[in-house]
């Protein structure tokens, strides 16, 4: 097959799979009138390798013949790391700032699960990478759509997995069977679940042997029995794009994935019980998916900038100095991230020919976005206004009366009608203060990893010994030569 149709991937998606929404059993995802959004705005990677104008960043032509989603290329070069960037800032943009996310966090994991089993098979002598190659070589061949259940819901944090008072706070596998093996317990937030064909699991934090039964890695159909999702609420407020003209059309919709004893074939399973490779799996996952998550970032900044400046313009302030000056500094950030990921992408690490985004700059470039965030915005809700939250509706303005109040007093400048005025007001409030602006606040501190993770990244890449020898070279501390004034 190679590809698929949006209208096919839309079909996959009625398989039976048992997915919640507030209590309610979802019959059918493509269908629901409050969640159908994500099958909507998940559609567009498969729209995009359809269409004339990006197909050819979207796809890929494979050696063998007939093209793939470029999502499936295992990066060898830094071009390919250029070309997936340049492709999920692309989605990215055409998804008014949110990150589709079936393909990009799968193949993330894929090709982790390329370059871990193949060190666990030389050490272990295990047969794990040819596994993974095949279920690559399937995804890709069948379009998949890959949703990545990491985090666990971890219990106690100070504790490791076989520490905790329950013993379901990480997925377990608590039978092998001569077929396969059955695993239990929940992973928390995985994104985009009800809108992908199958769910990568693989361990979230590095284990000791005693966490054995815990170190797993596998492929589950999302319809599998005994998968069960319960979708996380929202507003149920999002049709009107006047509203909201983003979160109307576009929005990551994240599940709690229990896993209530799930039959997994050993075909599908990657990972079994090798507790010293769980971390190097969980670390070389976040090396491919920090890449992506500062990939798809710089979209969401440019609407935002945009917005700001037509909103400052709107108001007749776009002249003054401090706007001026709130605008540079969200051009410094944007572009910083920008330039950060291009320079990740240009400096691979090279294992086993596969090209690894280089993870210093990766952390650092992750760090520094999700640490500025919010102070970005709030510069754009400085320079947009009160209005942001006051504004009347929809339906206001669809009152005989109410609406000439509006536009009586509502205008801006000389030529800044109310209605343009609220318009852009309502995709300021819609991205950072509304349900969708909070739900946005929390993923850039938390998703791809906490403030800390990365934090922790960087301090182990971080090339100290460099710096320290420098400092002992200025005061001659190992006496190699004597000091003289120049
Ligand atoms: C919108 C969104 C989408 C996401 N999508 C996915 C997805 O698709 N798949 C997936 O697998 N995950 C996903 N995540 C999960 C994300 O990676 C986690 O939220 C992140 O790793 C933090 O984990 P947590 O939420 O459990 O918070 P916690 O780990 O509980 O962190 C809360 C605080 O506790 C601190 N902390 C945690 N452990 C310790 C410790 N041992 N010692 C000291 N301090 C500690 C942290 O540094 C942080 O400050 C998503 C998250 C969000 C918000």
């Amino acid at each position: 097959m190679g590809l698929r149709s949006e209208a096919e991937y839309r079909e996959g998606l009625r398989d039976g799979r048992e997915v919640y929404f507030r209590g309610q059993r979802v019959d059918d995802v493509t269908k629901h009138p409050i969640i159908g959004v994500g099958v909507r705005h998940c559609s567009i990677d498969f729209r995009l390798a359809e269409d004339a104008e990006h197909r050819d960043l979207f796809t890929y032509e494979l050696p063998e013949g007939g093209r793939a989603s470029r999502y499936y290329k295992v990066p060898a070069a830094a071009e390919d790391l250029l070309d997936r960037n340049r492709m999920i800032e692309t989605g990215t943009r055409l998804s008014l700032g949110v990150v589709p996310l079936v393909k990009e966090i799968g193949t993330d994991a894929l090709f982790a699960l390329l370059l871990v089993t193949r060190e666990m098979d030389r050490r272990l002598g295990t047969k794990y990478r040819e596994r993974v190659q095949r279920y690559l070589e399937r995804a890709r061949e069948m379009d998949l759509a890959l949703a990545v259940a990491q985090t666990d819901v971890k219990g106690d944090r100070r504790r490791r997995p076989s520490q905790q008072s329950k013993p379901d706070y990480y997925v377990r596998i608590v039978r092998k069977t001569p077929d396969g093996i059955v695993i239990r317990g929940a992973k928390a937030h995985t994104t985009n679940t009800p809108f992908a064909d199958e769910i990568l699991v693989i361990p979230t934090r590095a284990m000791m042997e005693e966490d054995s039964d815990y170190a797993v890695a596998c492929a589950v159909p999302v319809n599998a029995r005994g998968v069960r999702l319960i979708v996380s609420p929202f507003s149920p407020e999002q049709d009107s794009l006047f509203h909201h003209p983003v979160s109307a059309r576009h929005r990551l919709i994240d599940t709690l994935t229990i896993f209530d004893d799930v039959f997994v074939p050993w075909d599908r399973v990657f990972l079994c019980g090798e507790a010293a490779f769980a971390g190097p799996l969980a670390n070389t996952f976040v090396e491919f998916h920090r890449f992506t998550a500062i990939s798809y970032k710089p979209p969401l900044l440019d609407l935002l900038i945009g917005a700001a400046a037509l909103i400052a313009d709107f108001n007749g302030v776009l002249g003054a100095p401090h706007i001026q000056e709130k605008l540079t500094r969200l051009a410094i950030y944007t572009e910083t991230i920008r330039a950060l990921t291009r320079q990740a992408a240009m400096e691979p690490k090279f294992t086993d020919g596969v090209a690894i985004p280089r993870t210093l700059v990766t952390n650092m470039c992750k760090y520094y976005f999700a640490t500025q965030y919010h102070q970005m915005i709030s510069l754009v809700q400085d320079i947009a206004g009160g209005l942001l939250v006051t504004g009347p509706s929809e339906e206001d303005l669809r009152h005989p009366v109410l609406r000439q109040d509006i536009a009586t007093y509502l205008g801006g400048r000389e030529g800044a009608g109310a209605r343009e005025r609220l318009q852009v007001f309502n995709l300021i409030r819609d991205l950072t203060a509304s349900d969708f602006g909070g739900y946005n606040e929390v993923l850039q501190i938390h998703a791809e990893g906490s403030i800390e993770a990365q934090k922790i990244t960087i301090w182990r890449e971080f090339d100290l010994d460099r710096c320290v020898e420098l400092a002992r070279q200025a005061v001659n501390l190992d006496g190699q030569e004597q000091l003289t004034p120049a």
